[in-house]
């Protein structure tokens, strides 16, 4: 179905997907002690676990785990009920992909600022002190703003991973920037013309540049989310074709959420062993071999027709006889009718 390229709101938000994510997860401070009553700890790039503790929190079940949200200072020009009903519908859509929330206690914390910018500001995942996410929203954020948002989801996908080391903060971001339009297209909060289009456009700042060392060595930003989210895109694509369909990435990280989630330190490789036995394809630990320290250039052109995406000047157009068309519609499709 044709969409007009300039209805691409993703488009920016892409561009601008990292600012949101600063720190990600392995990244962080250690826990302060700041005092519970230190509003500033609040504003701050530390998660204040012992300030979350202070604040009354609302309780969201789902199916078993339960989501604590508690509001910071300020108040929001849109009722605290809309708000959360925006985490609940967050949270739907990860639980809808990982198969439940990644963890059975998770603190989100809802901080607001009256400071000019974009309406869902910032978000930070920590695992640290328990799984738990800072999100911060503009006073005036309004409801369409949050039905648009891709941050809480994204945060929310973290959460699903454990913390890897420093040189794999390209797997974390990379696989939350991945799952996090599949997820919300899974549940219907997101058009496949949305998804497929933002990674089109978005792809190739995944690239490598010249000077590349591979996504172990090359800690930049296109690298670290465009080509981390490539890694997953092409091991999806590799262990569905493997599979006639049958089993992909998706499947690999269930299994790897079973195994811990980011409240867990773990190395990458036993991840990619357990993603991969979870598929019966060794594709992950093998592209990782191909990728981790060479540049390894990717064919994107080739690869978007293979899928059946026509990214033309004007509109977005999908090719359903295009070889991999299977595999393009399987990555939207919820799990049930696929698994
Ligand atoms: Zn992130």
């Amino acid at each position: 179905m044709p969409m007009n390229i300039a209805s691409f709101p993703g488009r920016r938000v892409w561009l601008t997907r990292a600012l949101a994510c600063l720190g990600g997860t392995a990244l962080l401070p250690r826990p302060s002690s700041a005092a519970v009553d230190d509003s500033s700890s609040l504003s701050g790039s530390n998660m204040p676990y012992a300030a979350f503790d202070a604040l009354p929190a609302e309780s969201i079940d789902l199916d078993g785990a339960r989501l604590r949200v508690a509001f910071g200072p300020g108040t929001f020009e849109i009722s605290r009920e809309r708000i959360v009903e925006y985490v609940r519908r967050s949270a739907r859509s990860v639980v809808a992909y990982f198969g439940r929330f990644p963890a059975r206690e998770t603190r989100l914390l809802i901080l607001n600022t009256v400071s000019p910018g974009r309406p869902v500001r910032s978000g930070t995942a920590f695992g640290y002190g328990g799984a738990a996410i800072k999100l911060t929203l503009a006073a005036g954020v309004r409801a369409e703003d949050l039905d648009r948002d891709w941050v809480l989801v994204h945060e929310m996908s973290h959460l699903a991973l454990p913390s890897l080391p420093r040189r794999h903060h390209w797997f974390e971001e990379g696989v939350a920037s991945y799952v996090e339009p599949l997820a919300r297209a899974q549940a219907g909060m997101l058009g496949t013309e949305q998804v497929w289009g933002d990674m089109v456009k978005g792809m190739p700042q995944g690239l490598p540049q010249a000077g590349d060392q591979g996504l172990d060595h090359t800690p930049t930003w296109g690298r670290t989310y465009w080509g981390g989210a490539l890694f997953c895109l092409l091991a999806d694509v590799e262990m569905r074709k493997a599979t006639a369909g049958r089993k992909g990435l998706q499947h690999a990280l269930r299994a790897i959420l079973e195994h811990g989630n980011i409240e867990r330190d773990s190395s990458l490789e036993p991840l990619l062993h357990i993603g991969d036995r979870a598929v019966g394809v060794p594709v992950l630990a093998g592209l990782y071999e191909r990728m981790k320290d060479r540049p390894c250039p990717v064919d994107l052109d080739a690869l978007w027709h293979n899928l059946g995406v026509r990214l033309g000047a004007q509109d977005l157009q999908f090719d359903d006889r295009a070889p991999l068309s299977f595999v393009r519609l399987a990555l939207t499709l919820p799990f049930a009718s696929t698994g």
